[in-house]
């Protein structure tokens, strides 16, 4: 298949920025909100926002059910930011009664970098993409505390206060980063994901 579609989860988040650079990368993209919509796609973007609003609002929608489903099924999944968070199993530093979706045997701390730590940049160098290190935008972000080890670590922070935590993960075809590459311009992360749907599809 030439041309995967690809929805993006469009219950709130920087969805338009995920379409554009999908797009830009030969996938056709649809704005998933209802369990119809997420029927039609070979893979699903879950965007970086509010991860306990998405929660909420997916739980309010009737799309949590479904999404576990399709994850579970076997759909290719790339979350970003709150969009890991959603594909966590397990949380920390979340409100007690926050959902996720679940799919990545990882523990996730939410807003990990310190809570008086808006945003950071840093370059991660992350396996599989190829060529120089990403240049990482981290906006209130996750890290990975704990992975399985069936769980592949793909990119860690490297220096400063942060140094070693992990922030790129896989499991099988569910991908993970705690950084928003939609916002750089660096095309390589929405590439490999478009890559890795195109494979199953
Ligand atoms: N701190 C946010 C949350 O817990 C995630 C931030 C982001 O996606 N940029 O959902």
């Amino acid at each position: 298949m030439s041309a995967p579609t690809i929805g993006v989860l469009a219950l709130q988040g920087d969805v338009r920025e995920h379409r554009a650079v999908l797009e830009q990368q030969g996938a056709r993209t649809v704005a998933v909100r209802r369990p119809e919509e997420l029927e039609q796609v070979d893979g699903l973007v879950l965007p970086g926002g509010e991860s306990t609003t998405i929660a909420k609002l997916a739980d309010r929608w009737g799309l949590l059910e479904p999404l576990r489903a399709a994850l579970g099924g076997g759909l290719p999944a790339y979350g970003s930011c709150a969009g890991m968070i959603l594909l966590a199993d397990r949380l920390l530093d979340a409100p007690a009664d926050q959902q996720t979706i679940g799919g990545l045997d990882v523990t996730v701390r939410r807003n990990a970098f310190g809570r008086q730590v808006d945003s950071f940049e840093s370059e991660v160098a992350v396996q599989g993409l190829g060529g120089p290190p990403v240049h990482a935008v981290f906006i209130r972000a996750p890290w990975v505390e704990e992975a399985a080890d069936t769980v592949q670590v793909l990119g860690r922070v490297s220096g400063g206060p942060a140094d070693g935590r992990i922030v790129a993960v896989r499991q099988g075809d569910v991908v993970a980063t705690s950084f928003h590459p939609e916002l750089t311009g660096d095309t390589r992360m929405h590439r490999f994901f478009v890559e890795l749907v195109r494979e199953r599809s």
